[in-house]
């Protein structure tokens, strides 16, 4: 009723939130400036797939981490360990372009032993090469190289689309590969719109918020806008 509902009886315009929203979003969907990175990682592997796939014609670079990384790696026949992976999405990886050189998977990880689900104890982590990660190891940040990687290339972008931290924030050990990510982004004066629970948080922990040219409240939504895909609420109000 309140999405689309009243629509039909009244005349209907966006509230400010939303409106800064649209505008904010298709900013980057005009495609005025390049290099656009992307950059996804977090949980919610499917949804993000979907803008993967959606960027991967469109974007200059694109930049893993997260989940979706462990499950692009795994399906390459690459040893994750016990890693978190997302098997809904595992056949559907394995069909991508992952040769494609825009495409940067983690170089190196930062692991553990301890499963985070019941260790509350300090972490004793290692930091890996990929294809070194042990039977019994998580993966559960990037490494200091591919930190460096990242912040390379997110300081040459003019655009940037960051959702999903690089691993587990929630831990202080597992933070670093998303601080460096953060802070790049931050610095690099580019056109830069984050969106994801997680990720804006982990922008106000860090006190970087204000650098950030759009922050999007929308989670999911902003990334089915952003992959053109039909939104009830926006064709409601016709907007483009
Ligand atoms: P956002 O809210 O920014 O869109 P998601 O909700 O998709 O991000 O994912 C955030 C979660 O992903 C965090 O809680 C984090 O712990 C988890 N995560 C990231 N990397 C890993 C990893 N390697 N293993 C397990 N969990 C991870
Ligand atoms: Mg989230």
């Amino acid at each position: 009723a309140s999405i689309i509902g009243i629509t039909k009886f009244l005349p209907s315009y966006p509230g400010f939130l939303f409106e800064h929203e649209v505008e904010g979003l298709l900013r980057v969907l005009e495609f005025k400036t390049r290099p656009l990175t992307v950059i996804l990682g977090g949980a919610k592997s499917s949804s993000k797939l979907l803008l993967l796939k959606t960027f991967l014609k469109r974007a200059d670079n694109i930049l893993l981490g997260g989940i979706l990384a462990n499950t692009i790696l795994q399906a390459q026949g690459i040893a994750v360990g016990r890693s978190r992976v997302d098997d809904e999405v595992m056949q559907e990886v394995k069909d991508l372009l992952l040769t494609d050189k825009k495409l940067h998977l983690p170089l190196d990880l930062k692991v553990a032993r301890a499963d985070l689900l019941t260790e509350t104890g300090p972490i004793e982590t290692r930091i890996c090469a990929v294809g070194k990660v042990k039977d019994d190891e998580y993966i559960y940040d990037i490494g200091p190289e591919t930190g460096t990687l990242f912040a390379n290339i997110i300081a040459e972008s003019k655009e940037i689309i960051w959702n999903g931290p690089m691993g587990v924030i929630e831990k202080k050990e597992f933070m670093p590969g998303t601080e460096r990510v953060a802070r790049a982004v931050a610095d690099s004066g580019a056109y830069s719109v984050v969106g994801g629970g997680e990720s804006v948080m982990a922008l106000h922990k860090l006190g970087l918020s204000n650098n950030i040219s759009h922050i999007s409240t929308a989670g999911g939504a902003m990334l089915q806008f952003l992959s053109r895909e039909p939104l009830p609420g926006v064709e409601a109000l016709q907007i483009p």
